[in-house]
Parts: structure tokens; C-alpha cells; sequence
């Protein structure tokens, strides 16, 4: 086996993570607020990396820098991995947990330096306390990550370094496979820094992959979602119209537009708040959802204007969808919000004819008649086919 140079490969390793660091702190300062963790996982890579550099230079600083001060880095910055895995999950971070094991890290690094050295119980005790900061954020990772591969795999690294730093623990109570020091050439401490440095750098990378994962996520849906109703939003819309369209042309079926706007919003707001008005749109468009056929699309068309897509009805059970709608709406349902009603106007048209703009004038037209009418009814296009 050729000779690793185990200080070399520790340095080597403790340069890259700080360099991950540094890109993740700019990319993260561009994040939205929503994504969280992304600085605590920036700030744990520059402290592992500061503390294993730290640990290279064991003999050459002083013991209380490269042993006790190199060490609780490593707690601290593993542990703020962690906590920075909770935090972009949505979990409560276990500060208390990482506090705890840092007391017990400084407490266990100093008397074993100076009150009594023994190489052997710093390495068990280093092992054991990083095998669970590992341990916990891998599982974290794999628990909550699952619908991201970059998350599984970070999981899987976090995993296996717990499991090798572990085994490193455990090792030292073998006579045969003790390590005697730090830079030791013995084949558990080979295993061990190598596999420390590879993990360092991999899950950096990884973390900051996840976020990335993250943020294309969010601006993805972003793109196609009101962000006050949680509906489509109009660009969405028109590009599930175009589809439907070519389908209905494919196969001759009829496309409907429900345009449904609310009565008096304006006075709503008024009396009630811009607040309350809010709470009411969202109220609407979540029972509206709720009553809409799978096939069917639902787009916040703009202010308290809403559009509805309904493929393959005939123009009646257009008409009757949307009678069903204005029915349950003008029900109070929600106690805390004031009584509302909507209007809708309806068109319906072989897919040919049903451009986005000839459905919506003749939808709006509808509307129009249905608020004369008095509000709170359903009127149907005039241009309607009759078959
Ligand atoms: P009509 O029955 O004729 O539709 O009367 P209206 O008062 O609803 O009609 P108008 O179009 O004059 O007023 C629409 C109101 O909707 C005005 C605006 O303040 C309110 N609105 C539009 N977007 C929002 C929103 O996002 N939140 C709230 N709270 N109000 C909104
Ligand atoms: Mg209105
Ligand atoms: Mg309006």
C-alpha cells in the first residue's frame, strides 16, 4: 500500500470545505427567507474546515489549539450542520443537544490534555460525540429529504461517516487496532482521515446542492402559482388552455370557461378590511377547489376575478358546475369571515373556436349580464352551441 501522508491529507481536506463555505454564504445572502439553514451549514463548513486545519498543525501550535480548541470545532461545526438540516427542514433545531455535547467536549478534551493525557479516551470520546452529530443530521437528511436525491445522498455520506467515526470509537478498544496518535499510520486512522476528508468536501457540495435543489423548487412553482391563493396564476392558465385546446381539437371535444368574479368586493374591503377581503379570496378559492372535477383548471385571473377550465362538459353541466359553485359560495361555512357571493358568466365552444380570447370575451360578457342581472346568478354565453 503506498504511504499516505496523513497530515497532507487532513490539510487537503480542510481547505476545500471553507472554500464551499464561502460560495454557499453569497449564494445563501440571495436565498428568500423562507429557505432556512443554508448559513448555518455555510458557518459549520468554514468551522470544520478551520478546525481541521487546526488538527494538521498538531505539534506545530500549541496542544490547546490543534487538540482542544480543533476538536470542539469539530463538535461545533458538525453540530451546526445539523442544526442547519433541522432548520431547512421545518424542525425544531436541537440547540440544547449540540450545547450539551460541546460541554461535555470541553469538559472531556481539556482533562484528558492536562489533567491526565491519554490519546486513547479523546479519540473514543471525539468518536462517540461526532458519530451522533453525523448520525443525527444523516437521519434528518433521510427523513425529511426524500423527495430530493441530493438529500438522500447527503444522508447516505452523513450516515456512513457516522458509521466509520464509530468504528474508529470502537477500534480503540481492540489492542491490535488501537491508533496511537493522530497522524499514526495504522490502518483505522488511514480509513478514518481519508474518508473524513473525502465526506468533508462531499457534503459541503452536497449541502449546497440541496439548497440549489431547493431554490430552483420554489422558483419553478413560483413561476406558475398566485402566491396569495396558492392557484394558478395567468401565465399557468393560459399555458393549460393551450393544451386543453389542442386536445379538444384532436378529439372534437367542447372546452368551457367560467369567469367568476365577487359581488361588491370593493364594499367588502370597505367595511371589512383589506385584510379580511384577503381571507376571503383565499376562503374562495380553497371550497371552489374543493368542488372542481381532477380535469378541471383554476386560475386566480386577477384581483377578486377567477377562471375556471373545464374540459368535455356539455354547455348544461358547465352551466351546472357553475351554479353548484355560486350555490355553496353564497353559504357561510367560515364563522370568522363575513358572507360573500360571486357572479359567473360561462362559455362554452368547440375546441376550434375556443381561443383564449374568444372564451374570455364571451365568458366577460356573460359576467357582465350576470351582474346587471343582480349578482349572486350564473349567466351563460350567448354564443353557446346548441347540440
Ligand atoms: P362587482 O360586484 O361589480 O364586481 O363590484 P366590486 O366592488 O367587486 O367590483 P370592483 O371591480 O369595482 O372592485 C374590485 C375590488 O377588489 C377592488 C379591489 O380593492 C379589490 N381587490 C382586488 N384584488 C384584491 C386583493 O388581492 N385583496 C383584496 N383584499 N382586495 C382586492
Ligand atoms: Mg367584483
Ligand atoms: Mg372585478
Amino acid at each position: 500500500m503506498p504511504a499516505f501522508d496523513l497530515r497532507t491529507v487532513i490539510l487537503m481536506s480542510s481547505v476545500m470545505p471553507g472554500l464551499m463555505a464561502l460560495v454557499m454564504f453569497s449564494l445563501g445572502r440571495g436565498f428568500p427567507a423562507n429557505i432556512r439553514g443554508v448559513g448555518h451549514w455555510a458557518s459549520g463548513a468554514l468551522v470544520v474546515s478551520a478546525s481541521a486545519i487546526l488538527l494538521a498543525l498538531r505539534g506545530g501550535v500549541p496542544d490547546w489549539l490543534s487538540i482542544v480548541a480543533a476538536n470542539l470545532g469539530m463538535i461545533l461545526g458538525t453540530g451546526l450542520w445539523l442544526i442547519g438540516s433541522q432548520l431547512f427542514f421545518a424542525q425544531r433545531p436541537s440547540r440544547r443537544f449540540v450545547s450539551l455535547l460541546l460541554g461535555a467536549g470541553v469538559i472531556a478534551m481539556s482533562w484528558m490534555t492536562w489533567a491526565q493525557p491519554t490519546v486513547g479516551g479523546r479519540t473514543v470520546c471525539m468518536s462517540a460525540i461526532l458519530a451522533l452529530t453525523y448520525g443525527a443530521d444523516g437521519i434528518v437528511m433521510l427523513r425529511f429529504g426524500r423527495e430530493s436525491n441530493t438529500a438522500i445522498f447527503v444522508g447516505a455520506m452523513l450516515l456512513a461517516q457516522a458509521l466509520v467515526t464509530a468504528a474508529r470509537g470502537v477500534s480503540m478498544f481492540v489492542p491490535a487496532w488501537a491508533s496511537t496518535g493522530l497522524f499514526s499510520a495504522d490502518l483505522v486512522q488511514k480509513v478514518y482521515l481519508t474518508t473524513g476528508a473525502l465526506m468533508s468536501l462531499t457534503v459541503t457540495v452536497g449541502l449546497l446542492f440541496v439548497a440549489m435543489d431547493r431554490l430552483r423548487n420554489q422558483l419553478e412553482q413560483q413561476s406558475f402559482m398566485d402566491p396569495l391563493t396558492g392557484l394558478l396564476n395567468r401565465r399557468a392558465f393560459l399555458s393549460a388552455h393551450h393544451q386543453e385546446r389542442e386536445k379538444a381539437m384532436r378529439t372534437g371535444g367542447l372546452l368551457s370557461l367560467l369567469l367568476i368574479d365577487l359581488d361588491h368586493f370593493k364594499q367588502v374591503n370597505d367595511t371589512y378590511g383589506h385584510a379580511t377581503g384577503d381571507r376571503i379570496l383565499i376562503d374562495f378559492a380553497r371550497r371552489v377547489a374543493d368542488m372542481l372535477p381532477a380535469q378541471g383548471h383554476f386560475a386566480r385571473w386577477g384581483g377578486e376575478e377567477f377562471a375556471v377550465l373545464l374540459p368535455r362538459l356539455r354547455p348544461d353541466e358547465a352551466r351546472e358546475q357553475a351554479d353548484r359553485i355560486r350555490q355553496r359560495l353564497a353559504q357561510k361555512e367560515d364563522a370568522s369571515l363575513p358572507a360573500y357571493t360571486c357572479s359567473i358568466g360561462v362559455a362554452c365552444m368547440a375546441g376550434a373556436d375556443a381561443t383564449i380570447e374568444q372564451l374570455a370575451r364571451d365568458a366577460d360578457e356573460a359576467l357582465y349580464g350576470a351582474k346587471r342581472a343582480g349578482r349572486n346568478c350564473v349567466l351563460v354565453s350567448d354564443h353557446v352551441i346548441l347540440l
